[in-house]
């Protein structure tokens, strides 16, 4: 009989547990759903975004950048592609909360949407066929063919050439297949970038010409009035660069630290 007490309390104490237990959980889940930071890029600018062949998975630096920052924010971070042009619009609605993707920050940007402090000096470079021996600078391009990727700085260098007929496409890789297929005298596109094409293959078809145009720096996009959210990615992004991380994430993508 005493045994049977003894078993019988144990048995509705391990009930008891068992039922608080489960209610303490779902509670806790209720409480603190896991935050979700909505990122968007265009991932036909490697090494800074792109897509690795076979695999839904984007890398790069931009890529590791934000999964660091969004780590260091406490949040879980969702990358969705776009078309670069859609990237400013689809923060301002709403649909996404962060743009990272090589963005230079321009004075028309800055009035369109937040801006964050710059994470990466870049530049303009122009790129030709391998064996065009007329065009040797952005000066020779007066009148002639020239394709960038829409709605970026490149294509608004591209056009401010004088006479010259610019194609903007969607994507870099149509944008480097034109020069190729010869549809377009030149790309304009950023240093970084062309250098790490030509690096892959591209000097079997193409080269750069001139120097590296005027600096640009990239920062990471955010809906123009998140002043929040921006403030909270700057912190990160500083903490990044102080312990160390920041020059761990440039050295796997760029071999060496930025001085
Ligand atoms: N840095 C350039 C710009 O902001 C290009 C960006 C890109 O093509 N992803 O316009």
């Amino acid at each position: 009989m005493k045994k049977l007490l003894v078993f019988m309390m144990a048995a509705l104490m391990l009930v008891a547990l068992a039922v608080t237990g489960c209610g303490g959980e779902e509670k806790k889940a209720a409480e603190a759903p896991e935050k979700v930071l909505r990122v968007a890029t265009e991932p036909t600018f490697a090494p800074f975004e792109f897509q690795e062949e076979g695999s839904d998975k984007l890398s790069g630096f931009d890529m590791d950048l934000i999964r660091a920052i969004g780590a260091k924010m406490g949040y879980k971070v969702e990358i969705a592609n776009m078309g670069f042009d859609a990237l400013i619009p689809a923060l301002n609605t709403g649909n996404i909360d962060v743009a990272i993707a090589g963005m230079s920050i321009t004075d028309e940007r800055k009035q369109a949407v937040g801006m964050s402090d710059p994470y990466y000096t870049s530049g303009l470079i122009v790129m030709v066929q391998k064996d065009n021996n007329d065009i040797k600078s952005i000066e020779d391009l007066k009148g002639k063919r020239i394709a960038a990727q829409i709605g970026t700085t490149g294509a608004a260098k591209a056009h401010s050439v004088e006479g010259a007929v610019v194609t903007e496409f969607n994507t870099n890789t149509e944008s480097a297949m034109e020069l190729t297929n010869g549809g377009v005298d030149a790309v304009i596109n950023d240093s970084p970038v062309i250098g790490y094409y030509l690096a892959q293959g591209g000097s079997e078809v193409a080269k750069t010409v001139g120097d590296v145009m005027e600096a640009e720096q990239y920062g990471i996009a955010v809906k123009k009035d998140n002043t929040k959210l921006l403030e909270d990615i700057n912190k990160a992004l500083a903490e990044l660069k102080k312990d160390g991380e920041y020059d761990k994430i440039y050295k796997t993508w760029f071999g060496e630290v930025k001085k």
